[in-house]
């Protein structure tokens, strides 16, 4: 069955389960409302079902709770199959409409919300293949919106779903990376332990002072004596908890340097869909702050956290060792202060994730705004800016306030309910002592053990934030690092040292979102050192044709091949290195020019480079900067003008040296010198290469061998410039069309 959603067991009974062939639901109801309804295909008909007037199933997490079962269904439309012709999904504002052709004209049969777009995509592309008694297309794989365990929405296109990722499970992760400096991990571990007995020691000591010197105020020999080991055991707990923190610092700020290094790299690796779904700055931050969360954990937390743990167990042992009945007494408060704060944890865990999330999101709007900061001026849209950065500002605040002011007023009570220790030991320890059944000492050192108890108590409490942080921050980067990539490099990946280069579409289908195909079932055939130029209206699919031909994305059907070879076979190494590329907006990176134009070449010589930058034209300019080619070229290369910026991205390529040229050429207005001279450049860069250029001028179509038409993702001519204007089809309407804008231009 091509598609098989859950469908209530009373609309199984009415339809008959073995008859059904393909079913879905629909999260909008028959008002146009939030709610539910069905679709079902049968070899016969296509039905829609909804539920008794009123009923909504219960909302879990972000999504429809679709496993809970109405008491009823009642059947809405019913079509017979073989009144329908076609079957098409449209896109309306915020949702989607699935519709059928009943005898030749159109007919809604439900809506659905955009979460839903894929599947009805799917349902129609089943009804149309049925309607033209073609066979059922195969099913495209549909990635889950929400988590399949809880219902959550998933946040991006990642399938991690943050509620359901397991604090064991990422404690366990992040010990992974601990995993080379174990030997350095038990060191801390035994410093630890030998600290926490020292720090146990001098309240004994005081109480052995107490009874044994100052109750009988005599052994002043034991005075010394104790005095010294007091001085002693302090010594040494420093010494040791300066050798303690030393070594956590060295141990976190390696792992975090070690998660940031994977974090980085993996994000190299993730696909350019990955990227098209979120803000730069978004990401940014999960390198940037979420480590920086993991490494004040790791370096003060985990260590904080044993400590006092250790300190808790230790202190309540000694404890019950010396007068078990006061001990029991006065830990009455204990689980009291446990219990609140563990509802505190609850509670403030969901505050500093929305607190988080916020973060994030500023951090976004101060990247695109920074980063765009020239066509805000431009536009003068400083004034929406300001106000744009003041909402998530003001969310930002009004979230860190809550969660402050939650900890502002919890920590009071917990001094309170901690008080009361003290409060219990006084008054009975005190009547003990009073009554002889007590020793002084053992009083003195029960208020200094208590006063070491709640302490760490406080600070355990301090931790859980602590801890809330780095899970938070440790499920958003495992969240990064558990995403696959969509492209990457086959198993059985062949290499390919040397290519002719031949490039071949077959059949492709591919659209950023499977359900709305951006090319539709391309074929093309390029000859080895054939120019070909891609034309067409702004928005035809000529950017994303390289794009599959890069492999940025991966076809959703057909095949791109090289020389015979699928390009999903081919290690990616060695497709980068026979597709080179000229962008129409080219990148240069912080640098020098030599840097720049070597980007692909690191190891080129002086003379390579010089070559190259004489083959673009470059030379010459370069030579006229101070510095020649260690002119450093600004953030984006902001210091050269567009023309130096293509002819400095030409050089690259040129060094690069690709057998397949992909160029997209820039549309921007620059002199008829430099014209003349970045068309010359190029001139000499596609020379025995195979090129797919991305035209805009007329001059370079002229060069082209073959050119090729696209309009709405299919192609629609293909020929030489003569030809196609011979035909006077889309391509005559075109070039008139550019003519006559020249025309207006020269005016
Ligand atoms: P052209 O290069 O011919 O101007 P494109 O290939 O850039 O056209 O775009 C074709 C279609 O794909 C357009 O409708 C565009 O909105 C859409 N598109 C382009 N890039 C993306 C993307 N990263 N995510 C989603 N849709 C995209």
């Amino acid at each position: 069955m091509p598609l098989c959603e859950p469908v209530p067991g009373v609309l199984k009974e009415k339809v008959g389960e073995e008859q059904i062939r393909l079913s879905a639901y629909t999260d909008i109801g028959a008002d146009g409302l939030f709610g539910i309804r069905w679709l079902i295909v049968t070899d016969e008909c296509v039905q829609v079902y909804s539920p008794p007037p009123g009923w909504v199933p219960p909302v879990l997490g972000n999504g429809l709770n679709t496993t809970i079962e109405p008491p009823d269904v009642q059947c809405d439309i019913d079509l017979p199959l073989s009144c329908i012709s076609d079957s098409t999904t449209e896109s309306l504002v915020g949702c989607g409409s699935l519709m059928v052709t009943r005898d030749g004209k159109p007919l809604e049969l439900l809506r659905y919300s955009n979460a839903r777009a894929g599947i009805f995509a799917e349902v129609a592309r089943y009804l149309s293949a049925v309607a033209k008694q073609e066979p059922p297309p195969e099913p495209v794989e549909q990635k889950p919106t929400h988590c399949p365990v809880c219902g959550f929405r998933l946040p991006g296109d990642t399938q991690v779903c943050p509620r359901c990722s397991r604090k064991g499970r990422v404690v366990w992760r992040l010990l992974g990376f601990a995993k080379p400096y174990k030997w350095q991990i038990v060191l801390s571990g035994f410093l630890m332990l030998t600290g926490t007995a020292l720090e146990l020691a001098p309240p004994y000591l005081t109480k052995i002072l107490v009874d044994s010197v100052l109750v009988p105020r005599r052994n002043l020999h034991l005075l010394v004596v104790i005095l010294t080991v007091l001085a002693l055991t302090r010594l040494a707990g420093v010494g040791l908890s300066v050798w303690r923190g030393r070594l956590s610092a060295w141990l976190g700020a390696r792992l975090v340097f070690e998660v940031r290094a994977k974090l980085f790299q993996h994000l190299q690796w993730l696909s350019l869909s990955f990227y098209d779904k979120r803000h730069t700055g978004a990401i940014m931050s999960r390198i940037t702050q979420d480590t920086g969360a993991l490494y004040d954990f790791l370096v003060d937390g985990v260590s904080s956290l044993i400590v006092n743990v250790l300190l808790l167990i230790g202190i309540t042992a000694v404890l019950f060792w010396m007068n078990w009945k006061l001990a029991a007494l006065i830990l009455l408060p204990t689980p009291v202060v446990v219990l609140v704060t563990m509802w505190f944890w609850k509670t403030v865990r969901r505050v500093f994730h929305q607190f988080w999330h916020r973060w994030s999101r500023l951090s976004a709007t101060l990247n695109s705004t920074l980063s765009g900061i020239r066509v805000v001026k431009a536009f003068a849209k400083e004034g929406d800016e300001i106000e744009r950065f003041q909402r998530r500002n003001r969310d930002l605040m009004t979230s860190g306030m809550q969660a402050e002011m939650m900890w502002a007023t919890f920590f009071p009570l917990l001094n309170l309910l901690t008080n009361i220790g003290f409060f219990l030991v006084w008054a009975i320890g005190g009547y003990g002592v009073v009554r002889g059944e007590v020793q002084l000492g053992t009083l003195v050192a029960f208020l200094g053990y208590l006063g070491m108890f709640y302490g760490p108590l406080q600070i355990l409490t301090r931790v859980s934030q602590w801890l809330t942080r780095t899970f938070t921050a440790a499920e958003r980067v495992f969240e990064i690092l558990d995403t696959e990539p969509d492209v990457k490099d086959a198993e059985d990946a062949v290499p390919l040292p040397e290519v002719r280069g031949e490039v071949e579409f077959c059949n492709v289908t591919f659209g950023y979102d499977k359900h709305k195909p951006v090319l539709k079932n391309i074929n093309l055939k390029i000859e080895a050192g054939e120019m070909v130029g891609l034309v067409g209206h702004s928005g035809a699919g000529k950017s994303t044709t390289i794009n599959l031909l890069l492999r940025f994305y991966d076809p959703d059907e057909g095949q791109i091949l090289i020389d015979g070879v699928d390009v999903r076979k081919i290690r990616m190494e060695d497709l980068r290195r026979h597709v080179g590329v000229v962008l129409q907006e080219p990148f240069l990176f912080p640098g020098t020019i030599r840097e720049n134009i070597a980007y692909a070449k690191p190891d080129a010589t002086r003379e390579e480079i010089i070559a190259a930058a004489k083959a673009a034209n470059a030379h010459d300019f370069i030579l006229r900067f101070p510095d020649g080619y260690d002119t450093q070229v600004g953030e984006r290369g902001q210091r050269l003008s567009g023309g130096e910026r293509q002819r400095i991205s030409i050089a690259r390529a040129i060094l690069h040296n690709p057998r397949i040229l992909i160029l997209d050429e820039a549309t921007s207005q620059v002199d008829t010198e430099t014209e003349r001279q970045i068309q010359e450049a190029i001139a000499r860069l596609v020379q025995n290469r195979t090129t797919v250029a991305i035209a805009h001028r007329l001059s370079t179509l002229r060069n082209a061998h073959r050119l090729v038409v696209l309009e709405q993702g299919q192609m629609v001519e293909v020929g030489t410039h003569d030809e196609l204007m011979a035909k006077e089809g889309v391509y005559h309407r075109l070039v008139t069309l550019q003519s006559e804008i020249n025309k207006i231009r020269a005016v």
